[in-house]
């Protein structure tokens, strides 16, 4: 890793409605770097933001000399916005992170000196802390992360999407050809050599979060579907469970039956009703739920598109 290309770094940064903090990110984080003497670009996706936000990003294409900026004809979501701006690395590696400053760019520095001189393929920034997360928010993402994992074998737990990806690293990543991506599981799946670095996840610098609770409900399904067959299975499994103790049940009704036995018999079959039906029901609905996945999939539209973009005068790399 010798020549000016090799030793650049991508730094990848999708954002939405971000336009009170986003310039002052942009030269916080570029004051580190030059700090540390560290060849960089800015990749700076917005991801169809209805407030002020293009038009801070294009501001910083004339305050800073390594800046390209992109907008997405609409709000795709941070996967896919994050997808737009790793498909235009020209770096040796790529830093992925939020731009509100949760992910600290104090440690990118110790992440660089990793992949740059100690070779490491993927740094991944770790989790320490969560800032102001409730109770409720950790226990269920905890929760989460542990299933994932079983289901899966992938740990995610405390991962974040706070990482540095060599570019071999990122053109594995690249080959993966599915539409609904979950970045932080795939670029754990592509394997290669990686090391971890703690960071605290700091407050957010301004606004509030953008995720929904139906958007955090989305991405931990399509991370599990992404990564599992397994809810197919259980469903299976608890269809199985329950023919089984049909059976057993009707060979006792019969047996009742054929000795004078019979009773009124009501609750069972009620009973038997709900079970069942219940059981289908989940398992013809877990089904569903993969068809409409394989159906986002055969479709094969984009993951996103670009309306316009633009770049500083001199997007060249520098010190
Ligand atoms: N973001 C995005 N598109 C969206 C929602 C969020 O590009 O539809 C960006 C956002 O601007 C930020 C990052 O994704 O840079 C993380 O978002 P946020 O801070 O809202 O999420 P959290 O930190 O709570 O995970
Ligand atoms: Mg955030």
């Amino acid at each position: 890793m010798t020549t000016e290309t090799t030793a650049l770094l991508s730094i990848v940064i999708p954002i939405y409605n971000e336009a009170a903090s986003i310039g002052s990110s942009i030269e916080t984080i570029d004051q580190v770097l030059r700090d540390a003497g560290i060849p960089r670009e800015f990749i700076l996706v917005d991801d169809g933001s209805t407030d002020d936000t293009w038009a801070a990003l294009l501001r910083t294409t004339t305050a800073l000399p390594h800046v390209r900026v992109f907008r997405l004809s609409r709000n795709f979501g941070k996967e896919a916005a994050l997808c737009a701006g790793l498909d235009q690395v020209a770096g040796g590696a790529c830093l992925c992170m939020d731009a509100d400053l949760q992910h600290p760019p104090q440690i990118i520095p110790e992440m660089y000196r990793l992949w740059h001189d100690e070779g490491f393929k993927v740094v991944e920034g770790v989790k320490q802390s969560r800032g102001e997360e409730s109770k409720m928010y950790r226990l269920s993402a905890d929760g989460f992360y542990g299933l994932l994992h079983k289901a899966s074998g992938i740990n995610l737990k405390d991962a974040s999407d706070f990482r540095l990806l060599d570019r071999s690293a990122l053109e594995a990543w690249k080959q993966m050809p599915e539409k609904e991506t979950f970045f932080r599981g795939m670029s754990s799946w592509i394997g290669f050599s990686r090391t971890q670095v703690p960071f605290m996840v700091a407050e957010r610098a301004e606004g509030e979060s953008k995720w929904s609770l139906l958007q955090l409900t989305r991405l931990a399904f399509n991370a599990i579907t992404s990564y599992s067959a397994a809810p197919l299975y259980v469903s299976s499994l608890i269809g199985l469970i329950f023919i089984l103790i049909f059976v057993l049940l009707m060979g006792q009704t019969l047996y009742m039956k054929f000795n004078g036995l019979a009773q009124d018999g009501f609750t069972t079959v009620i009973l038997m009703q709900l079970i069942i039906g219940g059981s289908l029901m989940l398992a013809v609905g877990t089904i569903g739920l993969y068809v409409e996945k394989i159906y986002e999939e055969v479709k094969g539209r984009p993951r996103y598109l670009i309306e316009s973009s633009a770049k500083s005068e001199d997007s060249s790399s520098s010190q």
